[in-house]
């Protein structure tokens, strides 16, 4: 890149900052930059098109083009080669464009005389915010170097686009972040809950996308990367003890901040005429964009890593997002890309709402969430980069739709819906001491899922008959060290003691997949799903589960005691598992500690394996309980944690539900217990469909046993049952579409 051109783009930024600091309308604003673009570039034509609406761009500005067609014409993302560039959010560059691939002719602009075509998508930290354009009669092909140079004014406008610099009087674009936005998502906790906006990781805003003084700017980036250098040494010489993913990924920071090309790009941006922050800035986006694009895993979390650290050098820049920055609002409604299990337990009950940009309805975060019963919504696209922190928004749990900074007629129907919510609750309450039976007289025992002391209320106010699953690896997970013996010990009496004689169902410590323990190093595994986890950690390294075995009998104190072994694939496991129960009782006898009243000792049922193990297994096995989340996605071969492949396979499917019936079949021969206490029991639907393949028992969060009951009382098993068996004579997929007739008409 050649001085001169470094000088010439300096200069376009330098009339382009005078012609912001005016106070123009918006539209003279854009009129002024594309006037001024076209003067520098010696081109006849310079277009802004700006998005609409997510899926139509409108040519905002121009000069060159038929004055009238601006905000009249208009084009879908994809279509002609403004279109093309915002839906690949790549450069076009042709000599030709007339006969290039995806051109458009719009009569009403008269650009059907220009042959060159340069188009630059406007984006801002891989949100797609419109194009900018040049064009001219001469058969030209744009250089590298005046490519650059208009890409470096496309994220400032893109930055001036994100203060609002184009808004006012006369411009079409109505405010960003100010105007109110309907979002869809997956629904993963249902529930309405108002509140407002805490960014989960802050949004740096970057106010002075210009400098006049290069040399200045390029020591504050050198400061500020000295900074951020030292903070990572930092961080790794306090992390050499760490786990081996934590360290690989600082690795990739350090090799990031000492890169030499990431800081020679940002000082050819600075030399250009942008600001530091500005410079960081262009250089994430650029990362974003590869990052949406590339198919390779590592590339892909590496890029990631390159953002969190562009994120910390944008703070140290701007003194944006430390801990004195934003305060938490009184009622947060938490948004985020992702969120692990632990960080949500740090959030606590505190949270009104969650709305992940990603997320899984499957994930162990969401069975967080709704064991705090915090309304989560999951894949809401845009939200990371729509919200603002403090932003009001309503979330509509039901339907999967956020409705940010609403407007007054959203708001009082939405808050006649929360009434209507509480009314439904008052109804639940209403049947709270009602045995579930439904109308031919069948009995369901209803119990709850728990895993946190906080859940432990519930088993009053909900009606549920006991735990059916307590999940110990949530108070593991809470930690940032291995709880001892007798912390665990206090904590189980405690969890006995408020059940107050109902039982409670301890399942041992289920972690590896997504629960990875702070303070053990997780396995390096290609699919974690698959891999080391569960009640396989649990016999290969006995430590741990002895000590939860000895807690539990000790916690017990003579009263009776339930276990539960998580994710037993074969016989050989749960007899092993059983063994070490046998000899710490033996051991604890020794030691002189009382002995449970009575011991039933299970297994989760959660590989489709288990379902087909010798009936000497049902026989053995004191209890069986299906964990229909992990069964579900080795039945159907679709991960729990991936939306796009768990969503296409139905609960209400004939084949599983046949499977189901199976297990039910065998445990009915050897006299066995069973229950199911997946996520499904707790969906009113599918919990009277499993009733109707014979399941007795189902353990739920404790929000749903009042719907789940409610319905279980109005419906008719055996009617039921006839409609599943005649739905798979008649060959149909899921069972659902005949089963809702028979609800609707109930
Ligand atoms: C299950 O897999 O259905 C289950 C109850 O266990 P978890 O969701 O904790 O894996
Ligand atoms: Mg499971």
């Amino acid at each position: 890149m050649s001085n001169n051109t470094e000088t010439e783009s300096r200069k376009l930024l330098g009339r382009l900052r005078e012609a912001m600091a005016g106070d123009d309308a918006g539209q003279a604003r854009l009129d002024k930059i594309t006037a001024l673009i076209a003067d520098s570039m010696k081109t006849e034509v310079c277009s802004i098109y700006l998005f609409r609406d997510e899926e139509t761009l409108e040519l905002c500005a121009t000069e060159g083009l038929n004055r009238e067609s601006v905000h009249q014409t208009r084009m879908r993302v994809g279509e002609g080669l403004v279109g093309r560039v915002a839906r690949r959010g790549v450069v076009i560059n042709t000599a030709d464009a007339p006969n290039a691939r995806g051109f458009r002719y719009m009569p009403e602009t008269g650009e059907e005389r220009y042959s060159s075509f340069l188009g630059i998508p406007i984006q801002r930290l891989g949100e797609m915010l419109g194009v900018l354009v040049v064009q001219s009669k001469d058969s030209r092909d744009y250089s590298a170097d005046a490519i650059y140079a208009l890409e470096v004014v496309a994220m400032v406008i893109a930055e001036m686009t994100e203060l609002g610099a184009f808004v006012g009087e006369g411009a079409a674009l109505s405010p960003l972040h100010k105007q109110s936005v309907l979002l869809k998502g997956g629904v993963a906790q249902e529930g309405a809950t108002e509140g407002h906006i805490w960014l989960h990781e802050p949004r740096v805003v970057v106010t002075n996308p210009f400098a006049e003084d290069p040399d200045r700017e390029r020591e504050r980036l050198q400061e500020a990367v000295d900074e951020l250098r030292v903070g990572v040494d930092k961080m790794l010489a306090q992390s050499q003890n760490g786990d081996a993913e934590q360290l690989q990924v600082l690795e990739a920071y350090r090799m990031f901040a000492n890169s030499k090309s990431w800081m020679r790009r940002m000082e050819e941006d600075i030399a250009r005429g942008l600001s530091a922050e500005a410079a960081v800035e262009k250089e994430q986006s650029l990362a974003r964009s590869r990052m949406a694009q590339s198919q390779d895993n590592y590339l892909r979390e590496r890029l990631a890593d390159l953002d969190d650290l562009s994120n910390r050098l944008l703070r140290i820049l701007t003194g944006q997002g430390s801990e004195t920055g934003a305060e938490m609002p009184d009622d947060p409604v938490l948004v985020a890309r992702n969120i692990g299990p632990a960080e949500l337990l740090d959030y606590g009950r505190k949270l009104k709402g969650i709305i992940l940009s990603e997320g899984s309805v499957g994930s162990h975060a969401a069975i967080v969430a709704r064991a705090l019963a915090i309304p989560l919504l999951v894949h809401v696209g845009k939200i990371t980069t729509e919200a603002l922190n403090g932003d009001h928004v309503l979330v509509d749990g039901d339907q999967g739709v956020v409705h940010l900074r609403p407007d007054d007629t959203v708001i009082s129907a939405f808050r006649d819906k929360i009434a209507m919510q509480a009314q439904a609750k008052e109804r639940y309450t209403s049947i709270r001491e009602k045995p579930a039976i439904t109308v031919d007289g069948e009995q369901l025992q209803l119990m709850m899922n728990a895993g946190l002391m906080a859940d432990l209320p519930s088993l009053e106010t909900s009606g549920a008959e006991g735990v059916g699953l307590f999940r110990t690896e949530l108070q593991f997970l809470v930690r940032n060290q291995m709880p001892k013996r007798g912390e665990l010990v206090a904590s189980y009496a405690r969890v006995l003691a408020a059940a107050k004689g109902k039982e409670v169902i301890f399942r041992t410590l289920d972690i590896g997949s997504d629960k990875v323990l702070p303070y053990m190093t997780p396995a390096d595994e290609p699919n974690p799903a698959l891999g080391w986890r569960a009640i396989r950690v649990g016999l290969d390294k006995p430590g741990v589960m002895r000590m939860q075995l000895q807690a539990l009998i000790r916690a017990a104190e003579g009263r009776p005691l339930s276990i539960m072994f998580p994710f037993i694939a074969q016989f050989e496991e749960y007899r092993q598992a059983r063994s070490e129960v046998d000899k710490t009782l033996d051991r604890e006898r020794k030691l002189g500690h009382v002995l449970p009243k009575t011991l039933k000792v299970g297994a989760m049922l959660e590989t489709p394996s288990l379902g087909f193990a010798p009936l000497k297994f049902f026989e053995e096995v004191d209890f069986l309980s299906i964990g229909g989340n992990d069964l579900k996605q080795f039945f159907f071969a679709a991960d729990r944690e991936n939306e796009r492949v768990r969503s296409r396979y139905d609960t209400l499917n004939i084949s599983f539900l046949s499977f189901i019936e199976r297990v039910v079949e065998r445990c009915e021969i050897s006299g066995t217990p069973l229950s199911f206490c997946g996520e499904d029991a707790g969906r009113p639907v599918e919990a009277v469909c499993l009733a109707a393949m014979g399941i007795r028992r189902l353990s739920m969060r404790p929000a749903s046993i009042g719907p789940v009951k409610s319905l279980m009382m109005r419906v008719n098993l055996t009617d039921l049952r006839k409609i599943v068996a005649d739905a798979r004579h008649r060959g149909e997929q899921s069972v659902r579409p005949a089963v809702m007739d028979y609800l609707r008409e109930i």
